[in-house]
């Protein structure tokens, strides 16, 4: 028989995904993959139920429905501070993963490079190679997060197509500050490269922390594809709602590929989502307000039982260290595996988020009902003996 697919060998399955299967598999609490424990606004949901008898149930308008279309120009450009154009300006997609790929495909061409930071969620690096794209990782350095502008231009100087930024920033929880992407801005004017953003954390941010577009910053709304969905923002991952935003010449190119990808977002599940895009500002800051509520909670735990993590600025995860916990010559891929088993907490070993070479790193995300992060943190607790 012939070969198969010769890219597929340069990627495994997800780690973040495989680890929710073993955390099942062990019936573990999971806080691997990032996703809530806890129900979406009632609204929507009751919406969700009138749907079911009224419909739509049948494909939707490819590009989105049109009237989710408008309620998303409504919200995202009330954040954005520009009039967005539904019509022109967005896709809605199989959530923020299928708005990379389409973005990744429309902007580039094969044996491209596309910049991006190390760590980085993993679907990117997958996402580079589907379009024969090469990687270019930048170091965003720890415990701070900081980045070197000259590396990024020494990589730009080498011809790169896009650089591609999940602000705020999974795994790491940086927020980028105005200053910073100014500093990146700039140079993609330079060097003529695109911004691929993923904002999907756009709506949770610590204090003394502020989520800025890069759409927004002098001359590059020109060069830049947002991606977000209403996953996290609305605690509803499971429906699959993403969405590219980006100017009509790009966006054209980018339903293109949605166009024959997917052909479409699920139809009842926009309609129900309309409800959601159109709750006031109090929402979101209600919304900020548990999630400041989650992370207190948890991280007050990891410090109380003097683990070592990272404080995010955003997102809901923190990187934690377990070195003092590996068994000589372990990876940390088979520590979270023993560690699911063993101490019924579920985590992401850091490998699948770094270029560089770690294995005393796991990430460990804290979007949970109360009850479940103490029974977490209380099973940690004796993670040493249980570990030993
Ligand atoms: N973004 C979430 C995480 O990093 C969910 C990943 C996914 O499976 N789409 O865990």
């Amino acid at each position: 028989m012939q070969p198969l697919s010769r890219k597929s060998e340069h990627f495994t399955d997800s780690v973040i995904r495989r680890m929710t299967r073993i955390s099942l598999q062990y019936n573990a609490i999971n806080l691997a993959q990032g996703f809530p424990d806890f129900d979406p606004p009632k609204a929507m949901t009751d919406r969700l139920a009138e749907v079911s008898a009224e419909g739509p149930h049948q494909y939707p308008i490819t590009m989105g429905a049109p009237n989710f279309r408008q309620a998303l120009a409504r919200k995202c450009g009330r954040f954005m501070g520009r009039t967005l154009n539904p019509e022109t300006e967005m896709v809605v997609t199989i959530g923020s993963t299928e708005a990379m790929v389409d973005t990744i495909f429309a902007l580039t061409n094969p044996g491209d490079k596309i910049a991006m930071f190390s760590p980085y969620f993993e679907n990117y690096r997958a996402q580079a190679i589907f379009a024969d794209c090469e990687p270019v990782f930048i170091p965003l350095v720890p415990p701070t997060f900081d980045f070197d502008p000259n590396v990024i231009e020494d990589a730009f100087k080498t011809g790169v197509k896009a650089i591609l930024i999940c602000n705020p920033s999974n795994p790491s929880g940086k927020v980028f500050t105005y200053d910073e992407l100014k500093t990146i801005a700039d140079l993609c004017i330079k060097y003529d490269v695109y911004a691929i953003m993923d904002e999907v954390y756009e709506h949770i941010v610590y204090e003394g922390h502020k989520h800025t577009y890069m759409n927004s910053l002098p001359g590059m709304w020109e060069r830049t594809v947002s991606c977000s969905s209403l996953s996290k923002t609305y605690s509803v991952t499971g429906w699959r709602l993403g969405y590219a935003i980006a100017p009509q010449p790009i966006m054209d190119r980018i339903k293109q590929f949605h166009d024959f990808n997917a052909v479409g977002a699920p139809s009842p599940l926009m309609e129900a989502a309309i409800v959601g895009l159109d709750m006031p500002d109090s929402y979101y800051e209600e919304f900020g307000a548990h999630y400041a509520h989650m992370k207190k909670l948890f991280t007050d735990g990891l410090t109380s039982m003097g683990m070592e993590y990272t404080d995010p600025q955003g997102a809901y995860f923190v990187l934690a260290n377990i070195g003092q916990y590996l068994k000589p010559g372990q990876s940390d891929v088979d520590f979270c595996v023993e560690m699911t088993q063993k101490v019924g907490v579920a985590c992401v070993p850091g490998s699948s988020f770094f270029k560089e070479n770690v294995n005393d790193i796991v990430r460990v995300h804290f979007a949970k009902k109360d009850e479940t992060l103490y029974e977490a943190l209380n099973r940690l607790s004796d993670i040493k003996k249980k570990m030993g």
